[in-house]
């Protein structure tokens, strides 16, 4: 009988309860199955040595043979350290302990060959290896070393208490041992051939302990492929099952609203890219099904429009619709900019925020629940349980990012069945990570701009040039135009932030005095309706400059703003810089963006304002900005989940992932209910994982 994968890891040999502990803790290690799941980083070759003179500062690992001739104890500002002076024919160094120093003492033997293992230091000249991993030679030679040896996730903790990478490599052969290196099979025949797969037997025993390069490659890709496969495998069936059980609301026509709006009140020629939007919608809405459709598109490219025209359609279908945004300023902003729209079409909207009056309120919660109110707009406030809609048929979330995913479960439950969900993004997502953290949902890309768009010119400047770019802002000013100031504002240090922000303010107002130049300002601290009044200003008009925090990030949209300086740019993400500069470029005039800098610049952060200067493309700066700083960082820790790979990495392993979802569509074309006897496998295997971790809870 092969071993049950799911024993506790306490029974392995070699573990025991202390250790079994600190596995669960420290890794997550609570199985059999869970050890032979940790992946190894990297690999390392333990069949080349190094002699102490070819030593060079890398952050490498090395391996070295020699004797200890020496042992110091060093006092140092806190506690001691021990210090051994390490020999090899070429010269010498030093290894350091900073911990368990009595044990080492005592155990160590002098003038006997030693193999030391681990990364050095050079330090006054002379290299030093802080805790090396350590081997008497004859032991050494006696285990058998491969020239790939697996270096496996760790914590501080765990090097601590000793479990070394070398404990951990010595529990993972006894599971070899223990299980024979036999594992069930978990993809089918058909898939192995077809993609020219190793079996999963060969391909655990060679990511631990791998033969040869070529077979580690092989072992590697299959099984990255494998845990992408079944990700997107339960994604997609998801949104199988969920269009046969879910019943939608058919919206069967399209009558006078929309076409009403479309032939009289369009105020410009659509894109290409909207209208074939627009059909998909339309689609979805005649289908039967509940639309779960995510909208992407770069900053400008005019989702709002298609939103509101979805919403038409819901209305000439005697639903009610709402669309909801993260901030009180974005919604403000789409209630005014669809008021408009809406009264050229007699349709009754409404605001909703934290900061409606309680007697408002109650009219809307009132008006919504008898069916009054046909287009309900606003913010969290929204997903409040006392608002009840009389028949709500289209959900739309605008800037999805700033959502979770729990939100967009509870706008499902505002009815008594789920109403359309249409999902906008702030900024665009890279396909793969759309593909992983989206992939349950139907996705439309608006990928063009506006006709007569000019590209906005984006400049770095450092702060001493600060002169100039004023003189700048005085001619774009005198020409009619106005200007954005950002500045940065996180949150450990908005103490800090706030002062510069103010000190900003002081010397912009003594640079640009009154009467001649009118200055908003809007940041977090203020009461929303100053923030309001101040923003208000600036969209009429009145005032040429705003200078603000991040409040103004998402949305806002004011077409005669043509310059965007962004303050202390090296502390923004790609993402948010490219939001802002989307602040600009709305109107026919060109606009420029000003990145401001000190010259204290990391390279990551060169790197972004490389890519702001050479990119104007939202889905090409989302690109750097994955590789930048990693999928979950991206989505949040909510997604994270569905981000957590073992093996696979959605960046460096993308053209595996296009492919796995590929090969899951395919099989789910063909076996919808894997109900075929060749897809046996794959049904079980499947099983087994959303048993085990229950992907279904993380979204709706
Ligand atoms: P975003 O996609 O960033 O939400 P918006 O919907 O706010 O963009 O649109 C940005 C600007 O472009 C708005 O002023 C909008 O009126 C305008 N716009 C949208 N679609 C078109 C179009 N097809 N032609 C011209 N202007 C458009
Ligand atoms: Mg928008």
């Amino acid at each position: 009988m092969s071993t049950n994968l799911q024993t506790p890891i306490d029974y392995l040999k070699g573990v025991g309860p202390n250790r079994a502990d600190l596995l669960r803790k420290e890794l997550g290690i609570h199985t059999y199955q869970d050890l032979i799941n940790l992946f190894p980083n990297r690999y390392i070759d333990r069949t080349q040595y190094y002699k102490i003179n070819q030593l060079q500062q890398t952050n490498a690992e090395v391996q070295i043979v020699g004797e200890i001739t020496a042992l110091k104890v060093v006092a140092q500002k806190r506690g001691k350290r021990l210090v051994a002076t390490f020999k090899d024919e070429s010269g010498f160094m030093e290894l350091v302990w900073f911990r368990g120093q009595k044990w080492i003492k005592d155990s160590l033997k002098f003038n006997t060959p030693y193999v030391i293992f681990g990364r050095v230091n050079l330090y006054n000249g002379l290299f030093n290896m802080p805790h090396p991993e350590l081997e008497l030679l004859e032991e050494h030679k006696k285990n058998l070393r491969s020239a790939m040896q697996a270096i496996y996730p760790s914590t501080e903790k765990l090097s601590n208490k000793g479990i070394t990478n070398r404990v951990i490599s010595k529990i993972m052969q006894n599971l070899f041992l223990e299980t024979k290196g036999k594992f069930a099979e978990t993809l089918s025949e058909d898939l192995l051939n077809s993609e020219k797969l190793i079996p999963k037997s060969e391909a655990l025993f060679n990511v631990h302990f791998p033969k040869n390069s070529e077979l580690l490659s092989k072992a590697q890709f299959r099984l990255k492929f494998e845990e992408l496969f079944y990700i997107q495998l339960q994604l997609i069936l998801k949104n199988i099952i969920h269009k046969s059980k879910i019943k939608g609301f058919v919206f069967e026509k399209v009558s006078d609203y929309f076409n009403t709006f479309y032939k009289h009140h369009l105020p410009f020629e659509l894109t290409n890219a909207q209208k074939r939007v627009l059909k998909e919608i339309r689609h979805d809405f005649g289908s039967n099904a509940q639309m779960n459709r995510l909208l992407q598109g770069d900053v400008g490219s005019g989702k709002t429009i298609v939103a509101f025209m979805s919403m038409l359609i819901g209305i000439d279908n005697d639903f009610q619709c709402c669309l909801m945004a993260p901030t009180e300023i974005l919604s403000v902003q789409h209630y005014n900019g669809l008021l408009e729209l809406s009264n050229l079409l007699n349709i009754r909207i409404e605001l909703l925020t934290g900061s409606t009056k309680a007697s408002k309120r109650k009219e809307i919660h009132e008006n919504l629940e008898n069916g009054a109110i046909q287009i309900l707009i606003g913010t969290h406030a929204l997903l409040e349980d006392k608002v009840k809609f009389k028949n709500l048929g289209l959900a739309i979330i605008d800037e999805q990012h700033r959502f979770g995913v729990a939100q967009r479960s509870k706008l499902w439950k505002k009815n008594t069945s789920p109403p359309h969900i249409l999902v906008m993004t702030a900024t665009p997502i890279p396909r793969t990570l759309a593909m992983s953290v989206y992939g349950d949902l139907d996705i439309s890309i608006i990928d063009e701009l506006p006709a007569g768009r000019k590209p906005i010119k984006t400049v770095h400047r450092f702060d001493n040039n600060r002169l100039k770019v004023f003189r700048f802002i005085k001619d774009e000013i005198s020409k009619g135009r106005q200007i954005y100031i950002v500045y940065p504002l996180i949150q450990e240090s908005e103490k800090m932030d706030y002062k510069d922000l103010m000190d900003g303010y002081e010397s912009i107002s003594r640079d640009f005095p009154q009467p001649e130049y009118q200055i908003s300002i809007v940041h977090g601290k203020m009461k929303s309706e100053d923030k309001d009044y101040e923003m208000q200003r600036f969209i009429k008009g009145e005032t040429q400059i705003m200078v603000a925090t991040t409040v103004i990030e998402v949305g806002v949209n004011v077409p005669n703003a043509s310059v965007m300086i962004i303050e202390s740019a090296e502390r923004f993400g790609l993402s948010q810089l490219h939001q802002l500069r989307g602040r600009v470029g709305r109107g026919a005039e060109q606009s420029y963006c000003i990145l401001m800098t000190s010259h204290k610049l990391s390279n990551d952060s060169k790197t972004r304002l490389q890519t702001m200067v050479s990119s104007n493309d939202g889905f090409e700066i989302a690109e750097v900005d994955l590789k930048l700083r990693g999928p979950g960082d991206i989505m949040g820790t909510q997604q994270s989940g569905v981000l957590n790979l073992k093996i696979a990495n959605i960046v460096k392993d993308k053209d595996i992932l296009q492919h796995a979802r590929y090969c899951a569509q395919q099989l789910l074309k063909k076996d919808p209910s894997l109900s075929y006897p060749e897809n046996r496998t794959i049904l079980n295997t499947y099983k087994q994982l959303s048993k085990y971790k229950n992907m279904w809870n993380y979204i709706s």
